[in-house]
């Protein structure tokens, strides 16, 4: 039997696309950070391909969203305005997105991989009929073609797979958020803000949002500069105690992995890794994990990692930059009452030191 014959490819000319946008996704009108991030990671594949980078603004009364993207590195700014992205919807928000890309034409597009930049992105893929790379932890992009390479692990984390958009326009990812880092921003810059119409009134919306329920239970994970997080080997959720005194001893935030998780010992908005939250804190502080790669992928990019586990062999010892071989159950109570004592003589602050010196507190504070 002889294989089949592979269709030449054809070569569709994209010259008329340009520029690489990023979606500013915020909540009554705050940013999150995964914007600024991609417009960072934008902004350097822009200047590489030499091209300008955008920022995309949907909402209400949200002008200071422009000012910001353009601070972050934007060169200008699409804006609609309109009362009916006051609440983030679907229909909306992709139809405004989605005109947008069709009047503009940008080459790249890129959300965040969060579930607000998930549901509008794929949304928008489907209407302006073009491919959507989803979770991606890698970009880059060539410079003969603009091809974007948006890289994710796949198959439990044991291969990276990269996906290409070769036959459409543009090319659209959604990319993990915590993965790039936010670039410092920069309030003199100045760009422009091009403001454009919804074109959709209230009564095409198919749905309404009778009520808006704050989540119960929040967890800011991808800001945390400190991460105590704890897995199977804490046994059962009573265990979770010691690493919330931890964490405050610390003045950080609680993790854990998805076996902790998954046993119901902690909700899911704790959860770091592949399927959890991707996470770069200055501290992570890992329990009775044993540093699966779907955990690691979440959390390796952290500035200092320190490991506790009772295994000499467990893979986490060696991505970690301190390695402490025992029994957590012994070692956190004593790290816990050793920093209780250090802060009631006064040696160390219960939040987390910001880089400042004494003089600049001082000013600060003044
Ligand atoms: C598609 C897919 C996606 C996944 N996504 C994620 C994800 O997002 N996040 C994630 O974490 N996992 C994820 N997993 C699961 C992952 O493969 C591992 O199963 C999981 O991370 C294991 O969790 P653990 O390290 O807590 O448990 P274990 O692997 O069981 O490790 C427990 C550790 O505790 C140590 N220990 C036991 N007692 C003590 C003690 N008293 N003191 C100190 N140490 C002790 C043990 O030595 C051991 O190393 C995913 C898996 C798949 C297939």
């Amino acid at each position: 039997m002889t294989a089949p014959e592979m269709a030449p490819e054809t070569v569709v000319d994209f010259s008329d696309h340009r520029g690489i946008w990023v979606y500013v996704q915020h909540r009554g009108g705050e940013a999150a950070p995964v914007a600024w991030q991609l417009l960072g990671i934008g902004r350097e594949m822009a200047q590489q391909i030499g091209v300008p980078v955008a920022g995309v603004v949907l909402g209400h009364q949200v002008r200071h969203l422009c000012d910001q993207a353009i601070s972050y590195g934007a060169d200008t700014v699409y804006y609609i305005d309109d009362p009916v992205l006051e609440r983030y919807r679907t229909q909306p928000y992709a139809h405004g997105m989605a005109s947008l890309i069709r009047k503009h034409k940008p080459e790249v597009v890129l959300y965040g991989s969060t579930i607000h930049g998930r549901d509008v992105a794929g949304a928008v893929a489907t209407l302006v009929r073009t491919g959507l790379a989803a979770d991606a932890t890698q970009l880059s992009i060539e410079e003969a073609g603009h091809l974007l390479h948006a890289s994710r692990p796949d198959f439990g984390g044991k291969l990276m797979s990269t996906i290409l958009c070769k036959r459409n326009r543009p090319q659209m990812a959604t990319c993990r958020p915590g993965v790039f880092s936010v670039p410092e921003a920069d309030s003199s810059r100045t760009g422009k803000v091009i403001k454009e119409k919804l074109g959709l009134k209230e009564g095409d919306v198919l749905t309404q949002v009778v009520e808006f329920i704050p989540e119960s239970h929040h967890v800011d994970l991808s800001n945390a500069e400190i991460i105590v997080s704890g897995g199977r080997g804490l046994g059962g959720p009573k265990a979770f105690d010691m690493l919330f005194d931890l964490a405050d001893a610390v003045g950080g935030v609680v993790g854990a992995s998805r076996a902790a998780v998954m046993a119901g010992w902690i909700p899911y908005q704790h959860q770091v890794g592949q399927t959890g939250q991707t996470v770069r804190p200055r501290i992570y502080i890992a329990c009775g994990i044993s540093g699966a790669i779907q955990h690691l992928v979440g959390m390796q990019d952290s500035d200092v990692i320190i490991a506790i586990n009772s295994d000499a062999d467990a893979p986490i010892l060696k991505t970690a930059d301190y390695a402490i071989v025992g029994d957590m159950f012994e070692i956190v109570p004593a790290l816990v009452r050793k920093l209780r004592e250090m802060r009631l003589e006064g040696v160390v602050s219960p939040t987390v030191d910001d880089g400042m010196s004494a003089d600049e507190e001082e000013q600060a504070s003044a």
